[in-house]
């Protein structure tokens, strides 16, 4: 039996092992897949354990996944371009490294929730890893235009600077989160803010007035349970999401890498929303 696990730090609460266990009842395939804690500065010794002793593929979640860009042997154009890598699979004994994480955000809003992304006028807040995972995918989408916004100003500028350049005409620009004045058609909040106690970025409530605001960060019964999605819903947001299609789409787009049969999504969503995730 194949096995597969998810390496962070910390990753007790992922919901991987679930999903991908799913996957394989509804798809008949036989794998293992296992939740695989790292200290935060053994990720190389773990994941080069796992794959020594069989492992035939990983998910990785916070904080590794600009590391494991550094550690696989080649990397596919969206996790080169975001300079982090969600999903590794063995071929051939390479390490082949991938980030499912924009393609499932881009999958979440046209698939699932029927947004239109060619033509809008998005604004994307936060420029860590999450923010640079999704940025490219969905330039490839073809909005009117991104603007990239966070905390820390100097980091949304180098993002959207790598992206104009990488993206030869790309209509991407950068802002304080305090100075964002337009009104957009998506806005997407890829922060951890919240999670840590310090609530919502700091934005002025006009930028997502009659926006689609959705949330990377998930919650137990919904978009109505994630700080960020609470307060657009109250400054007028036409509608929120949160991030919980997103964590089951790119799970399976990683399923198809490993084992090349896309599962259905849509039935382990509602298992996951049922359960209260
Ligand atoms: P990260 O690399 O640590 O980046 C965190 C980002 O949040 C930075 O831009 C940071 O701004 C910003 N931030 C943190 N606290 C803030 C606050 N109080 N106000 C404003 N901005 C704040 O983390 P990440 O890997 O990008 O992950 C971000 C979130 O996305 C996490 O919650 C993660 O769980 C979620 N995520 C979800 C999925 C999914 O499938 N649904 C997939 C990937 C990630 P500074 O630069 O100023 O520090």
């Amino acid at each position: 039996m194949d096995r597969y696990a998810v390496i962070g730090h910390p990753v007790a609460h992922s919901l991987s092992p679930d999903i991908h266990a799913a996957f394989a009842a509804a798809t008949s395939q036989s794998i293992r897949y296992e939740k695989l804690p790292a200290p935060r500065d053994g990720f190389s010794l773990v994941a080069e354990r796992f794959f020594a002793e069989g492992g035939a593929g990983l998910n990785v979640t916070v904080p590794f996944k600009e590391e494991a860009a550094r550690w696989v042997n080649a990397l596919d154009p969206a996790a080169r371009e975001a300079g982090a890598v969600n999903t590794i699979a063995r071929r051939a004994g390479r390490f082949q490294g991938y980030n499912t994480d924009g393609a499932g955000l881009v999958r979440d809003l046209v698939d699932n929730c029927g947004e239109t992304i060619r033509g809008a006028r998005i604004l994307l807040i936060g420029a860590g890893g999450a923010a640079r995972g999704v940025a490219g995918p969905l330039l490839d989408q073809r909005p009117r235009h991104l603007v990239i916004a966070n905390r820390t100003e100097p980091r949304a500028i180098a993002l959207a600077e790598g992206l104009r350049q990488l993206r030869r005409g790309a209509l991407v620009e950068a802002a304080a989160l305090s100075a964002v004045a337009q009104r957009f058609d998506l806005v997407i909040s890829a922060t951890s803010a919240g999670l840590d106690g310090a609530g919502v970025p700091e934005l002025p409530p006009e930028s997502v007035v009659g926006a689609c605001c959705y949330d990377l960060v998930y919650a137990a019964s919904g978009a109505s349970d994630t700080a960020f999605c609470r307060w657009a819903e109250a400054c007028g947001a036409r509608r929120v999401v949160d991030g919980l299609g997103m964590l089951v789409e790119q799970a399976a787009l990683a399923f198809e890498l490993w084992r090349g049969v896309f599962p259905a999504t849509g039935p382990v969503l509602e298992l996951l929303r049922a359960r209260g995730v």
